[in-house]
């Protein structure tokens, strides 16, 4: 009693359960509408430094929650991509729930108790299982952990593009070898060591396995570039670095035939 119900599109979710919304507040009118607009990926990174809310019914902390895609045409649904719900499954309201709803709406179903990040009051969506809902649970470890790359990409690229400026090529190089760095910004850094560097990165390059094929052929092209802008190439019988117009390598002193 005293809930607006409203039927919202169903779908199918990852669990194969099928999904409908309703509302225990009125939906919010057209004109209402958030002017900020920010994407879901800030949204995400904004509300994970956020701190969680705790559920009024049971006091336990809530989780961040990302809402199944459904197709918002209708008016309905959330308008939000995370939520913060609370998946205790010994929440009071939760568990009076199983209960109210059979005997309103013959169905077997209950609630969980959400709130929209920021906002201060908690409402409601039906699950129709324990297991209802929890496929959308972003587990914190893996979203802290992305996010911390992400945030390092960003500051390797700008480091990147100081060193850039100031041609500071073997600490670009540093980057470029190091494994801690996200890939992109290992690329980014080989392409700029590729363009500046001296011929004694070439060595540091041949003798360093990298993670991924994009990666590696990012440098093997950085390699013979650098050979070609420094006249180098390497000696057939000891692989060390010699002169492109070198007859006898200076490395094992063994004759080597003249490069075309
Ligand atoms: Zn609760
Ligand atoms: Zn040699």
């Amino acid at each position: 009693m005293g809930f607006l119900f409203r039927i919202g599109h169903c779908f199918i979710h990852e669990y194969s359960i099928l999904w409908y919304y309703y509302f225990t507040s009125p939906l919010p009118t057209k004109g209402e509408l958030p002017v900020a607009f920010e994407t879901k990926e800030e949204l995400l990174s904004r509300y994970l430094k956020m701190e969680k809310p705790h559920c009024p019914h049971c006091d336990l902390e809530m989780t961040l929650w990302e809402v199944p895609p459904i197709n918002f045409s209708d008016g309905l649904g959330w308008g939000v991509p995370f939520l913060f719900v609370c998946f205790n499954d010994d929440c009071p309201s939760y568990k009076s729930g199983w209960e109210h709803m059979h005997n309103t709406m013959e169905t077997p179903a209950s609630y969980r108790c959400i709130n929209e990040p920021g906002q201060k009051n908690f409402e409601y969506m039906p699950v129709f299982s324990p297991m209802g809902g929890t496929g959308g649970k972003l587990d914190d470890a893996a979203m802290i952990a992305q996010e911390a790359e992400r945030e390092k990409l960003d500051q390797t690229l700008s480091v990147l593009d100081n060193y850039y400026a100031s041609k500071d090529w073997d600490e670009i190089l540093k980057i470029a070898l190091d494994a801690l760095i996200p890939g992109r910004a290992r690329l980014k850094a080989v392409e700029m060591v590729k363009e500046l560097a001296g011929v004694e990165a070439i060595e540091y390059l041949l003798n360093h396995k990298f993670p991924t094929p994009v990666l590696q052929a990012a440098v093997d092209d950085a390699i013979s570039h650098l050979h070609e802008r420094h006249f180098t190439r390497e000696c057939p019988h000891c692989a060390e670095i010699i002169k492109k117009r070198a007859t006898v390598c200076k490395h094992c002193n063994r004759d080597v035939p003249r490069s075309v």
